[in-house]
């Protein structure tokens, strides 16, 4: 097998050297999607380029400059499992021009001199080191990649030289979240560290983990994951996304030092993410971008603004992938399909509908109304509500165009999905996606026939030969599972269930996961525990659409077992993934369809429903 630069010794699962899979269905649609919409466009490039050619975030104190890297961590990743010429060149263009605007001692920030380190700028410059780190794993050109590490060298130098101890405290380096969002810079610095081994970049990366554990002042978050007292929603701060983001630089820094204390404040964290936190779509936060204890605040009916942020969903998602890797837990592996296919997917504005952003207060006298197209939505409802909402992190530039987090971060929505997709063991190969086409590791193909994840059947065609272990992940949700090996049964349980054998050119393996349709209860602890019911199938997610049926009146559904379900016809949507007439008590019919389709007007003509009112 040959490992990828980004693989770890500490690592139970590896990302393989050289992807070369293609998985069909929704995700060709996402792909195809992203070419007409986002990281092709050159131009789109050139403006976020601009940004660092003139303090361009100094009058909001904004954060125009996460867009560049955000955006290139993404499509970098999605370069890797397509392998497209076209978007290599408009990536290489993009950071050429990039590099390009370097000032003379390497700075490249969208802060001025004198105002720079406040607002957003040590985040905007850990995304510059991230988009650069992740393309240098796909540049083909070693000349290029020396380019992208000198300029990193040179950014990270200018900011030791004047962060630091005795020098300007990183957690003073922002306003917001008790300085989170600056000490994220971690993940990068300890990456760069690898690379270059400088000597400099770990005693920074250990100033700033010294600082994550309260030591120096009052954001203490690796502490709190360390002692494991409080949930995610009790630590000192409670932003989503930055927290996760400083989380995912303590697993590169525990993968560096090998210190134990790390991976477990890792996993503690994790834990109760996933306990206290994770929607039934999968996402953080009812309170707008913060933990909130989402287990009870998404039925909580006096929760009814913006929420579920798309940055979370994508955020979440490559953290769990580090962690599947880190750990080997299929659990991981589980969350990332229910985020992805549940809350990533229904944020795809694939009707291109325009956006109305009103911007007022701060600074601005009077209200102004602008109206864009922006690929990805922001929030998503969870009770009767409506997508596009609000655009996260919205941002003008002179010329009135505009951009927004979360459109950013979704490209690396998709390369989550797709480097997970088949990793490699100490034994063989672990395949976690069932998606229709094939996945390919050092000459074995594994040809994939499935409607999945709407549909559990399941036929699996290996091309190639040879003796390894394969493990296929069964997920918790699937409470009946049957598996045959060239026909014949082999025992499975939830989680990896290991083939290990010699595998010969035509082998078939057929899985069969239960995707038939369940009631979600909310927790019985929740005030609302009678109020609410949800549906799933298999991993999927079902939902009211008000275009053909009310989000907002009550259903009579089974609380308990299978339920009976019909496919159903459905001229309403212009495109939906699963629509189907479920039995409700009474025996009348349900007419749901997957999350992800509902909403897909972007306005209240599409109010939807993931938790029913009954
Ligand atoms: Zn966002």
């Amino acid at each position: 097998m040959t490992y990828s630069k980004a693989n770890y010794k500490t690592d139970k699962f590896l990302k393989l050297g050289s992807q070369n899979s293609k998985m069909g269905g929704i995700l060709d649609k996402l792909i195809a999607f992203e070419k007409e919409n986002q990281i092709y466009n050159e131009t789109l490039w050139g403006r976020f380029i601009e940004i660092f050619t003139y303090p361009s975030d100094v009058g909001d104190r904004g954060w125009r400059c996460e867009y560049w890297g955000k955006m290139m961590r993404g499509a970098a990743s999605v370069y890797a499992y397509t392998h497209d010429e076209e978007l290599y060149s408009v990536l290489r263009k993009a950071v050429t021009g990039l590099l390009d605007v370097a000032e003379e001692d390497g700075r490249i920030s969208s802060y001025s001199r004198d105002r720079e380190f406040d607002g957003w700028d040590m985040w905007g410059r850990k995304y510059i080191m991230l988009g650069l780190q992740y393309f240098c794993e796909v540049c083909r050109e070693q000349e290029l990649i020396d380019r992208c590490h000198i300029e990193m060298c040179r950014q990270l130098d200018y900011i030791i030289a004047h962060i630091g101890r005795g020098k300007k405290p990183i957690t003073s380096a922002s306003r917001h979240w008790l300085g989170a969002n600056s000490c994220s810079v971690l993940e990068p610095v300890v990456r760069l560290y690898n690379v270059t081994g400088k000597k400099e970049y770990k005693d920074f990366a250990d100033y700033i983990v010294d600082v994550c554990y309260g030591n120096e002042a009052e954001l203490n978050i690796f502490k709190a994951a360390l002692e494991d007292k409080l949930d995610p929603h009790q630590y000192c701060e409670q932003k989503a996304y930055e927290t996760m983001s400083c989380f995912e630089g303590l697993m590169e820094y525990y993968r560096l030092t090998g210190e134990e204390k790390h991976l477990k404040a890792c996993l503690n964290f994790a834990r109760r993410v996933l306990e206290s936190e994770i929607s039934v779509i999968g996402c953080c936060g009812c309170t707008h971008e913060l933990f909130d204890n989402t287990r009870l605040s998404q039925v909580d009916p006096q929760k009814d603004g913006i929420m579920q942020e798309t940055c979370v969903s994508v955020t979440w998602m490559k953290f769990c992938g580090q962690l599947l890797r880190l750990t080997g837990d299929y659990r991981y592996a589980d969350a990332i399909e229910q985020t992805f296919f549940n809350a990533f997917l229904g944020a795809a504005n694939f009707p291109l509908k325009p956006f109305t952003h009103i911007v007022s207060g701060r600074g601005i006298t009077e209200h102004i109304e602008i109206r864009g197209v922006l690929p990805f939505d922001s929030y998503s409802p969870l009770r009767a509500g409506r997508r596009g909402k609000q655009i996260g992190g919205m941002k003008l530039d002179p010329k009135g165009t505009f951009y927004g987090c979360c459109a950013c971060i979704a490209p690396m929505g998709i390369g989550t999905l797709t480097e997970t997709a088949l990793l490699c063991s100490e034994n063989g190969l672990v395949i976690n996606s069932y998606m229709n086409g094939y996945l390919t590791a050092d000459g074995v193909r594994f040809d994939i026939e499935s409607g999945y994840p709407y549909d559990g059947k399941i036929k699996i065609t290996v091309n190639g030969e040879g003796e390894f272990e394969l493990a296929l992940r069964i997920p918790a949700w699937s409470k009946e599972t049957s598996l045959k090996v060239n026909g014949e049964a082999v025992t499975v349980e939830v989680g990896y269930t290991k083939i290990n054998r010699k595998w010969t050119n035509g082998d078939v393996i057929e899985l069969c996961l239960d995707d038939s349709v369940y009631p979600i209860l909310p927790p019985e602890d929740s005030p609302c525990k009678d109020n609410y019911i949800a549906l799933r199938k298999g991993a999927i997610v079902l939902a009211l659409d008000k275009r053909i049926s009310d989000p907002r009146a009550k259903v009579l559904l089974p609380e308990s077992g299978k339920l009976e379900f019909c496919e159903l016809e459905c001229d309403a949507l212009p495109y939906y993934n699963l629509s189907l007439g479920v039995k409700q008590k009474d025996g009348s019919i349900l007419h749901v369809v997957d999350y992800a389709s509902a909403g897909t007007t972007f306005d209240n003509e599409s109010e939807c429903a993931a938790w029913l009112e009954r």
